[in-house]
């Protein structure tokens, strides 16, 4: 991998309470790039996401060790603001969750209550739309709910949000899984857009899904980092025996 990566996480630890559910986790994902994080439910992939953004410790009575570092900044150094790098490093979840009581254009915009950002609020908007390839579906009626979408334009919505506050990688935990089909291939085609601009760390179960999106793969197992490497490589040569049959479906 690159010698300069946009992200690199060493030696990683994470616990709720006293159940220890990452285990010595390093790796690195290039600038640019796409990582899909697979492995089994319960494995820890959500929670290796949450740490990459400092959310983990949101949780009461969850802890982490180890290194995350983000264009060679320790995100857990003292002195580092969790809510600022939270809107560095953004998250999406699985179900789509816009602000319900909200209009399209102000869930957009609710990130962006601090000054500083460039352009004004409607050019941002329309920016951020345009970028979630939801514009064209929503220009006339900016000023609905944002319960009126249907769920994939909801969860495009809350790309858009995201992007509001111009991070520079963006989190998805299986953001398709509840979507149909067409909506997930939307979301699909969206990520190989915004990984021109943005660095992005995606966790799916669905194999299929981090074949065609992603540029590295890392495979999870009971907490452990079992393999990481380019997608094609990890698919179609693994090193690893649990790897190997994970991607086969073996279980
Ligand atoms: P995945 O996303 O791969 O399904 P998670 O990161 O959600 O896995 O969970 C990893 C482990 O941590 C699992 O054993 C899960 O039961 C446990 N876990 C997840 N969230 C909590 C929590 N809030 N409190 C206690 N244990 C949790
Ligand atoms: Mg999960």
């Amino acid at each position: 991998m690159s010698a300069d990566p946009k992200l690199r996480v060493e030696r990683l630890q994470a616990w709720f309470g006293d159940r220890h559910v990452l285990r010595d986790v390093s790796l690195e994902v290039p600038a640019s790039s796409v990582m899909a994080v697979i492995g089994p439910s319960g494995c820890g992939k959500s929670t290796f996401l949450r740490c990459l953004n400092r959310m983990h410790e949101l949780v009461p009575g969850a802890r982490s060790d180890g290194g995350v570092f983000l264009d060679g900044e320790d995100l857990y150094r003292r002195g580092v603001d969790p809510v600022l790098l939270r809107r560095r490093v953004g998250m999406v979840f699985q179900r789509p969750n816009p602000f319900p009581t909200m209009s399209i254009r102000d869930n957009v915009a609710a990130g962006l209550k601090l000054n500083g950002f460039r352009g004004t609020l409607d050019e941002i908007v329309e920016r951020c739309l345009r970028q979630a390839a939801l514009w064209d579906e929503v220009k006339d009626r900016l000023k609905a709910p944002a319960t009126s979408l249907s769920g994939g334009q909801q969860q495009r919505l809350c790309i858009a949000r995201a992007l509001a506050v111009e991070p520079e990688v963006l989190l998805m935990d299986e953001p398709a899984s509840a979507l149909d089909p067409v909506a997930t291939a939307k979301i699909e085609e969206l990520m190989h857009e915004l990984k021109e601009r943005y660095t992005i760390v995606i966790v799916t179960h669905n194999m299929q899904q981090a074949a065609r999106v992603s540029d590295y793969t890392a495979f999870f197992y009971m907490g452990e980092l079992v393999e990481t490497g380019a997608t094609e490589r990890i698919f179609t040569n693994p090193g690893e025996q649990r790897t190997e049959d994970y991607v086969t479906g073996k279980f």
